[in-house]
């Protein structure tokens, strides 16, 4: 069980121990931007790897893309975003302090309120009498913003050379999609995948890294015949998995979220589509494979009046963070919106042809997991964050982090300096497999003290008898166990410790401790 603490204690964690730093900090920083220190960039890389195995490299029908941050201008007009990106603003008369409407409408008021445009936040602000929280001014009149970042494309700065850093990943999946059909030979259902930054110059950043003005995400858009929206071929491996629900009805008659089967989900009619479910309980599984806690997960659907106008149906997948549940991923069934505006604008064929009914379709997305990085990297530092009072051998924090996503997966030390040579031998044989540290300052137990706050989960001692037995010492950082193991076994029991083929007694001679 994780240990609950704050967002901020969690940002002082993170700059401490090098995970992360806010951005320029000398200068005296810039609001919503973060910089990953050494531990954090081996840690997004990871996360980052881990979601590419999981949704790309280990499926047939998954293809990835690396799109460009800046496309054509038009993009975005057809996408929609010029004209609708947009987040209601709020700003106190006196202080001049801006706030997202609808965010302070929640936080006020404890309502859903994604969505709601100006003139339903003027009436909630007028209403309920909402001044400004930091100085108790009245706000002004709520009216929108656009969150898109402009630049200008060459030399000089005109209305002709306008360009937009994107504000999400999934446009470029559409714009090359008969490329990308065509050159992985792609048939229905498959999907594209894309890992890459995006930017939106939100109102009031905050939460840390969880609403950033640079961000990364991890996205696919996934294609099907439009007929076929409950034709799902791996429902089978999801039917069983639980999930908490928290369907629209739910929401609107008070009710709280309810754990149950996505097969139940989909035969009461909770979730419309058999793809939807298949997609929503994959995410959540994915999450759960790298050792997050399942039970704080759960997935909202989208209220009608806070859908986009597009989407057929919208779940998010939430976490309970200790600022409340938020969003992680938001999951549309897009339907053939986003092809059929590339088609009017770009005036280009992107239909694919029915082989079996000989006519031309467009498909539809059935459901865009779209996952923000930075957000899954809070997850895990979430769920990992122990610290025990009450344990008085440990009175540190253990970051228990899922050894496949841990930036340092083994420390090696020399119990004393000299033996410093034999274990730079075991370093050097190890390093090009796994992410090591070797460490030989200070006492063993200050160096197990350091490894742990930083999540290493495997410790490997050389001590006096290692160069009679040929063996060290293997320290597991969740159990404090330890194994002796030869050192002609060390790179494969590690393997198999990392990636959970064995258990860890199960790995050595148990070393009884006193
Ligand atoms: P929110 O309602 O929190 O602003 P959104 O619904 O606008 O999010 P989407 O457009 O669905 O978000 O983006 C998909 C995902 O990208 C989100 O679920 C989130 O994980 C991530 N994301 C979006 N905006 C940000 C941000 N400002 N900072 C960090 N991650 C973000």
């Amino acid at each position: 069980m994780a240990t609950p603490i704050n967002i901020d204690k969690m940002a002082t964690f993170c700059k401490q121990k090098g995970f992360i730093y806010p951005s320029s900090e000398i200068y005296g920083g810039i609001s919503g931007f973060f910089d990953y220190g050494p531990l954090g960039s081996e840690l997004k890389n990871n996360i980052k790897q881990a979601w590419w195995k999981f949704h790309v490299q280990d499926r047939e029908d998954i293809v990835g893309i690396d799109g460009s941050i800046i496309t054509h201008p038009k993009v975005w007009v057809a996408s929609g975003h010029v004209e609708n990106f947009e987040d209601v603003m709020l700003e106190c008369t006196k202080c001049r302090e801006r706030y997202r409407g609808d965010v302070l409408i929640e936080d006020m008021l404890k309502i859903q309120a994604d969505g709601l445009k100006a003139d339903d936040i003027n009436k909630l602000v007028k209403q309920n009498n909402i001044n400004c929280p930091k100085c108790k001014s009245p706000l002004g009149e709520a009216a929108p913003f656009n969150l898109m970042f402009q630049t200008n494309v060459g030399p000089k700065a005109a209305k002709d050379s306008v360009a937009y850093l994107r504000p999400e990943t999934a446009q470029v999946m559409f714009v090359d999609f008969k490329y990308i059909v065509e050159n992985a030979r792609l048939k229905l259902p498959f999907g594209i995948a894309q890992i890459g930054r995006a930017f939106r110059n939100e109102i009031s950043p905050r939460n840390f890294l969880f609403r950033c003005r640079e961000f990364e995400q991890m996205e696919i858009e996934y294609f099907i015949h439009p007929e076929k929206s409950n034709d799902c071929p791996f429902l089978k491996s999801v039917e069983s998995h639980e999930i908490f629900v928290w369907s629209e009805e739910m929401q609107k008659k008070k009710q709280k979220e309810k754990k149950m089967k996505i097969k139940e989900a989909l035969e009461k009619g909770i979730i419309k589509t058999a793809w939807h479910g298949y997609w929503l309980a994959t995410e959540h599984k994915w999450f759960i494979s790298l050792g997050a806690d399942p039970d704080k997960f759960r997935i909202r659907q989208h209220l009608s009046e806070e859908k986009s106008h597009y989407a057929l149906d919208t779940w998010d997948l939430e976490y309970n963070f200790p600022f409340g549940w938020k969003e992680l991923q938001g999951m549309a069934n897009r339907t053939d919106f986003d092809l059929q505006q590339h088609i009017k604008h770009s005036k280009k064929d992107l239909s694919l042809f029915d082989e079996q009914e000989k006519k031309k379709i467009v498909p539809h997305v059935v459901a865009e997991p779209s996952q923000g990085v930075d957000r899954a990297f809070l997850v895990m530092m979430f769920d990992a964050y122990n610290q025990d009072p009450k344990d008085k051998e440990r009175d540190w924090v253990v970051l228990k982090l899922n050894p496949k996503i841990a930036p340092i997966k083994v420390g090696i030390f020399p119990l004393v300096n000299k033996l410093e040579d034999d274990a730079r031998e075991v370093y050097e044989s190890l390093k090009t497999l796994f992410t090591c540290q070797f460490d030989r300052s200070g006492a063993i137990g200050r160096r197990y003290a350091r490894a742990d706050e930083i999540g290493i989960p495997y410790c490997v001692t050389f001590d006096f008898d290692s160069r009679e037995d040929k063996s060290v010492t293997i320290r597991d950082r969740d159990s404090t166990k330890q194994v002796r193991v030869k050192i002609e076994d060390l790179k494969n029991t590690l393997y198999q410790l990392i990636v959970g083929e064995i258990e860890f007694e199960k790995a050595g001679k148990l070393i009884k401790q006193k």
